[in-house]
């Protein structure tokens, strides 16, 4: 689960970790009103959504003013904002950061990752903040530099205090540094976090070490626990067909392709969608089922490929184990009587009851291309929506 920066920032400022302070704002007005309460005297607009690169695109300006504070909250509000991380159809911005603006003197990332090699989080910190991260690791790779952390001892103090000398703070501000760290460490635990992300961490005139973009993600398996970290759910930001997936408890993914997927396993989504690729074609989605999926789960899961206009064809690669093949084939007659289908619809079906499965699909008059392999089938609907 993702949630906006100035959500983040509250609850790193909660933990000690230094922030500059701001308010949210969904109207013109409330940004004035949030800048007034503002003590400094530049105030800097951000526009709140659930991506990065939000500066580059002109989600970010510094208002010198009140009046400037107007100005580019209008501007802002309510634009679609395109960055490399929205994809091409952009995020529309419904709130807005109002926050102190700062004299930076430089910027510098830091990074607390789970990593699955050590299956450890890995502290991760650069001198070559406000950039992108990933083009630091590809062109100057030697300018990260990682801590792994016990989980039993936590970041210590001379981890802490070596990132910030290796990525050159100021010897005054190293203290800062690795306090702000160590906060930031037990934020990350605390809350169950997958990802915490502080790009740009600055350094500022007045000697201060402070977040000045704040990036948290959230074990979903967690959130049982996290009560007040789900309230901050912005179903705005979250594709509806994936929202609609989590209701039925449906592990699936919005794609660019045109080919609807309904598999069961993860490991059989991702291969049926690498031998999609394999012919040429583009999955729409990665869609799980799972296991125990019943006739409803799967009637569900067939209306939510059918609801994506970019769906050309369907293609439902089922290994029959826990799940039954004649479940799978009743959810999907159910799901097309409810919406009809009047595109290309292979099926594979292997396993448990498969021979009913496939009765059950032939009796229904529906136009189904069967498939003796996956190979088979995806070299089917490939061609077919070609
Ligand atoms: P994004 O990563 O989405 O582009 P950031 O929050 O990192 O958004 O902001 C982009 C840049 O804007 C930062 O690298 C920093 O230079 C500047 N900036 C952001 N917040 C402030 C602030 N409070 N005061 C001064 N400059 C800021
Ligand atoms: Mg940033």
């Amino acid at each position: 689960m993702n949630i906006h920066e100035y959500q983040g920032k509250d609850i790193l400022r909660s933990y000690g970790v230094n922030v500059p302070n701001g308010h949210v704002a969904y109207t013109v007005d409330e940004a004035v009103e949030a800048a007034e309460k503002l003590d400094s005297s530049v105030k800097v607009v951000k526009a709140q959504i659930h991506a990065g690169g939000r500066g580059k695109a002109g989600g970010v300006k510094i208002a010198k003013n009140l009046d400037e504070v107007r100005t580019y909250a209008n501007e802002i509000l309510g634009k679609t904002l395109v960055t490399h991380q929205t994809g091409p159809e952009g995020k529309e911005v419904k709130r807005l950061l109002i926050e102190e603006g700062c004299d930076i003197q430089k910027e510098y990332y830091v990074g607390l990752v789970m990593d699955r090699a050590t299956s450890r989080v890995v502290m991760m910190a650069s001198e070559e903040g406000g950039t992108e991260i990933e083009e630091v690791a590809a062109e100057t790779p030697e300018k990260i530099f990682k801590e792994i952390i016990d989980p039993v001892v936590g970041l210590s103090g001379y981890q802490a205090r070596r990132l910030a000398f290796n990525i050159n703070i100021p010897d005054e501000l190293i203290g800062k540094a690795a306090k702000f760290m160590m906060s930031l460490y037990t934020a990350f635990v605390d809350k169950d976090c997958s990802i915490a992300e502080i790009n740009p961490l600055v350094t500022t005139g007045d000697g201060q070490v402070l977040a000045l973009d704040s990036k948290l993600n959230f074990d979903d398996n967690a959130m049982f626990r996290q009560k007040d970290i789900l309230e901050l759910r912005d179903l705005d930001e979250e594709d509806e067909k994936e929202i609609d997936a989590s209701k039925y408890d449906l592990s699936y993914v919005s794609l660019d392709g045109n080919i609807g997927c309904m598999v069961n396993g993860a490991g059989l989504a991702m291969s049926t969608m690498d031998i999609i690729k394999h012919y040429g074609g583009d999955p729409a989605n990665f869609l799980d089922v799972g296991g125990g999926a019943t006739a409803e789960k799967v009637t569900e899961a067939f209306k939510i490929i059918l609801s994506d206009s970019n769906v050309k064809g369907i293609f439902v690669n089922i290994f029959g184990g826990i799940m039954k093949c004649d479940v799978i084939a009743e959810g999907v007659v159910e799901a097309t009587k409810q919406v009809g289908l009047e595109m290309p619809l292979v099926v594979r079906l292997e396993g448990t009851n498969v021979k009913l499965g496939k009765q059950i699909l032939d009796e229904s008059g529906l136009n189904i291309t069967s498939a003796g392999s996956m190979a088979d089938g995806a070299e089917k609907i490939v061609s077919m929506v070609k």
